[in-house]
């Protein structure tokens, strides 16, 4: 087994591609065309993409997979259950892809749409994806799809959008995401070696844990000054990390009015 990870030109946005004797499997083939182009060329040369998965369903994620035609999509059952739904969530993930693109004149030919098919896959469950096992995990909080999953051969986690070494958490649901944390925690102190985050540097096993306690400790004090509704504590807090990069204090703004803070 092998491992490439390509990064994308909008923040740090990974491609990570894990291949074994069948093939390949691409995980959240992103963003811009020429970088699908690149990730096609790579996949073609571990013998052929025989699995793609999103690891949730925000726009940055989603808009591959017509780079690599006929390998089949697997998600969280949450994702696929919303797709099939038409959940206006799963909707509105489309809509901001579209929204981007049109803005930054990005070429979409092949539309903004989901795959005809998407596989759902449960907590827990151990998958082949074309020839390569790997162990889902349902990770909630940053989304309510998030999907991780557990390479063991090579004790590589791929988590989404949780433990980004350059951003903050940006919360969906609070009381999720810290147990997401502490789970993964858990599974940090075992045989994980490497982290591939959905945005951001890979990381060793250490460094991801110490972005998990930083993380633990900004939640569990944001769930502390949102409990007492105190506006001051909540613009006094300071961020875990990435406090110079543009937008970050607004994401900060955002988790505080989910615990019902506004600042
Ligand atoms: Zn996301």
């Amino acid at each position: 087994m092998r491992v490439d990870v390509l990064t994308s030109g909008i923040w740090q946005t990974n491609s990570t591609i894990v291949s074994g004797d069948g093939g390949c499997v691409v995980v959240d083939p992103a963003y811009f065309p020429r970088e699908l182009d690149a990730i096609a060329e790579v996949a073609a040369a571990r013998g052929g993409a025989a699995a793609v998965v999103f690891t949730h369903g925000h726009w940055d994620h989603v808009m591959g997979h017509a780079a690599l035609p006929g390998a089949p999509v697997w998600v969280s059952a949450a994702l696929a259950d919303a797709v099939a739904a038409g959940d206006p969530r799963a909707a509105q993930y489309l809509a901001d892809a579209r929204d981007f693109d049109a803005r930054w004149y990005v070429p979409r030919p092949a539309g903004h749409a989901w795959p005809a098919t998407l596989r759902g896959v449960d907590d827990g469950a151990r998958v082949d994806l074309g020839g390569v096992a790997a162990r889902a995990m349902h990770l909630r909080g940053h989304s309510p799809d998030g999907l991780a999953l557990l390479f063991e051969p090579l004790g590589l986690l791929l988590v989404g959008d949780h433990l980004s070494p350059c951003e903050i958490p940006f919360v969906d649901d609070v009381e999720a995401y810290r147990a997401t944390l502490r789970r993964l925690l858990d599974l940090l102190a075992g045989d994980v070696r490497e982290v591939v985050p959905g945005h951001g540097r890979r990381l060793t096993a250490a460094e991801a844990a110490a972005i998990a306690r930083d993380d633990l400790a900004y939640l569990d004090r944001l769930v502390e000054v949102g409990a007492r509704h105190d506006v001051a504590a909540a613009r006094a807090m300071p961020l875990p990390r990435a406090a110079d990069v543009a937008g970050m204090a607004d994401h900060h703004r955002d988790n505080c009015a989910k615990v019902g803070v506004a600042v």
